[in-house]
């Protein structure tokens, strides 16, 4: 069975973060962010949770000192470039923005359609992909990381 949070919703997450969650080892903006990206990573990844995609603020932006209501403001363009972002991974997935899915579906859907080498293209400009980079073996087994979860 598919779960949703106990308010009844399902997850919120930006399409690029998809790619932020699988490159994520512990880094982040602040304590707090890093806090809140393990637990939303536990929830992302827990095979029958219901994901839905956005390209405003989620739940990884919501405890991101760089957000301002549901706007990225870490530089001048930042608002732009992460929604550019986000189209580009949704359109590579096969996606619409507002689409919900079953995480185990999802990330079925990542591993079959994105590949390491895509990355510098997917997220060209972002201040993190060379650490993604050497981390992106993970592209490959994110449906088996699902699958290992706990129902
Ligand atoms: S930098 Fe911007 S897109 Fe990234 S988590 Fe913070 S508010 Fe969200």
């Amino acid at each position: 069975m598919v779960k949703r949070k106990k308010d009844g919703a399902s997850l919120e997450i930006r399409a690029h973060h998809l790619l932020c969650l699988l490159g994520f080892r512990g880094l982040g903006y602040s304590k707090e962010f890093t806090e809140n990206m393990r637990n939303v990573l536990a929830t992302a990844f827990s095979a029958d949770t219901l994901l839905k995609i956005v390209d405003r603020c989620d739940a990884i932006c919501a405890s991101c000192p760089y957000r301002e209501g549901s706007e990225c403001v870490k530089k001048k363009d930042s608002a732009e470039k992460t929604w550019r972002q986000d189209q580009r991974i949704a359109i590579r997935l096969g996606i619409k923005i507002g689409d919900e899915l079953p995480s185990r579906e999802l990330w079925a859907l990542v591993r079959g359609r994105i590949a390491p080498l895509d990355l510098p293209q997917l997220c060209d400009g972002c201040e993190w992909l060379d650490y993604c980079l050497r981390f992106s073996a993970e592209l490959a087994s994110a449906a088996s990381k699902c699958n290992n979860v706990r129902e």
